[in-house]
């Protein structure tokens, strides 16, 4: 079995004293071989372990000094030691699909693995779930989930995803609530495919089979250039107006029987739908803000100063996959970048991330010294329009004309371990740009910091309103 590398050794860690390297592979502990950081945690917590590592072409046994629970001092190359469970779905509206040729490999990668799906919120459909990992979740409690329903007629799941067993691998989602794992659900709504009747359908296949279910996101299709499905279509207006009012119509039935909205519809749909967004109460608790649920409303009351909406990106990079990407066709194409080009500070974002920003920052102090750079996504073209799916070669093209002394801020959405989707660095970039994390309230505080040029001036606090029409944060995941 492949093994994880030891990437990092905390000084005067248990990991130092007892002579892990980095570099060193981790074989066993206790004599026996994690399959993953969850088994790795269990087994490392207990007090005084052998560790087993290859260093090289020797095998070492070391005994390690440390109390119970107490912190080992290592990092680890690799969430899962073994292999990712991959998907063997064909999904038509996989974005992994629709991405271009020459891309990382990784970003190749359709994971299917529960285990992704407790460390990173990947979403699973269960189709290669079995009984062993049933009594695993069950046993050390790997809770919550993320399961991509997408439809409750079994017919229509498996047409969705293009796979016998999507008909019947719900039944694994029945058990998982049955042993009282939190399960948060997902729906791609395709246009013509799952929306309308068949969404409704699925809804009340929801409250009558899964009601347990802790909330069920609603996000739109997002098609890239690249698609080579022709018969998928983008949202119409009017067809996000009706998942709207549809979604709506059952938070208030499932407020009435189970004292909580339960489904909730992504924030491109507002945005479509030209509906104010939801209140942040609404929300309850924001259990699916990475998934582009309530995102933009926390965005902005963190950005007014509520710390406990600022929640930034927790979740992988590419959690956002089944979902795929929303729909920024109906993107305001007047370009906020031609407002303000005086000013000296400058919010690198996209289409979606600048119909929130606009509105906030126009409402705010800042409202003279700050502008927007809203960078168009041509590397992935279609309807994409969310900040995080921004690639390299794109912010540089954005970024070439722009003048060499100002302050360039970009949302730390855009990368995934240093690099943009296309490989690209921020050193690559044309200008210095500062990373900020990807929530209202660090952009605040970036704002705020005093400029050793003085080139920022923040003005008196005037009251604020709301922002009805804003459309996304400043940088959905997805
Ligand atoms: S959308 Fe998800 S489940 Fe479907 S093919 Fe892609 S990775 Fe697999």
């Amino acid at each position: 079995m492949p093994a994880a590398r030891v990437v990092s050794v905390a000084r005067r860690s248990p990991a130092q004293r007892g002579g892990i390297r980095v570099g060193d592979e981790l074989l066993r502990i206790d004599g026996r071989a994690p399959r993953d950081v969850i088994e790795y945690q269990q087994l490392i917590d207990a007090e005084d372990p052998e560790v087993e590592v290859r260093r090289g072409h020797e095998q070492l046994n070391l005994p390690i000094r440390k109390l119970a629970g107490e912190p080992f001092g290592i990092e680890v190359s690799s969430a899962l030691f073994d292999r990712v469970r991959t998907c063997d779905n064909h999904c038509e509206f996989c974005f992994i699909h629709q991405l271009p040729k020459g891309m990382r490999r990784s970003l190749y990668m359709k994971d299917d693995d529960y285990r992704l799906s407790f460390l990173y919120g990947n979403f699973t459909t269960l189709t290669r779930f079995t009984e062993l990992d049933l009594e695993r979740i069950l046993t050390e409690r790997l809770s919550p989930l993320f399961v991509s329903i997408h439809s409750t007629d079994p017919q229509l799941r498996a047409h969705m995803l293009r796979n016998a067993r999507g008909a019947t691998s719900l039944r694994w989602l029945r058990a998982l609530l049955d042993g009282g794992i939190e399960v948060h659900g997902q729906i791609v709504v395709c246009p013509g495919v799952n929306d309308g009747a068949a969404l409704e359908a699925t809804l009340a296949g929801i409250a009558d089979e899964y009601a347990e279910i802790a909330t069920v996101a609603c996000v739109p299709l997002g098609i890239s250039r690249h698609t080579t499905e022709p018969d998928l279509r983008n949202h119409s207006e009017r067809d996000a107006q009706d998942v709207v009012d549809l979604v709506e119509e059952w938070q208030g039935l499932f407020l009435s029987t189970s004292g909580r909205r339960l489904v909730y519809a992504a924030d491109e749909y507002y945005l479509l739908a030209s509906r104010p967004f939801p209140a942040a109460s609404v929300y309850e608790g924001f259990p699916q803000h990475e998934n582009g649920i309530g995102m933009a409303r926390a965005f902005e009351e963190a950005f007014r100063g509520d710390a406990a909406a600022a929640f930034g990106v927790k979740r992988g990079f590419f959690s956002w996959v089944d979902g795929a990407p929303p729909e920024g066709y109906r993107a305001r194409r007047s370009s906020p970048s031609n407002v303000g080009r005086g000013t000296a500070t400058c919010v690198v974002t996209g289409e979606y991330g600048a119909r929130v920003l606009e509105p906030l920052l126009a409402q705010d102090r800042f409202a003279s010294e700050v502008r927007l750079l809203c960078v168009r996504n041509s590397f992935f073209g279609g309807n994409i329009a969310v900040t995080g799916l921004l690639t390299g070669v794109d912010i540089s093209r954005a970024l070439e004309d722009e003048p060499r002394d100002h302050r360039y801020l970009l949302p730390d959405v855009c990368l995934s371990e240093g690099k943009f989707l296309d490989g690209m660095t921020v050193a690559d970039l044309p200008r210095r740009v500062e990373v900020v994390p990807t929530d209202g309230m660090s952009l605040r505080r970036k704002l705020e910091e005093p400029q050793a040029d003085g080139g920022l001036v923040v003005l008196p606090a005037r009251d604020t309103a709301t922002s009805a029409e804003a459309g996304a944060a400043l940088g959905m995941p997805r």
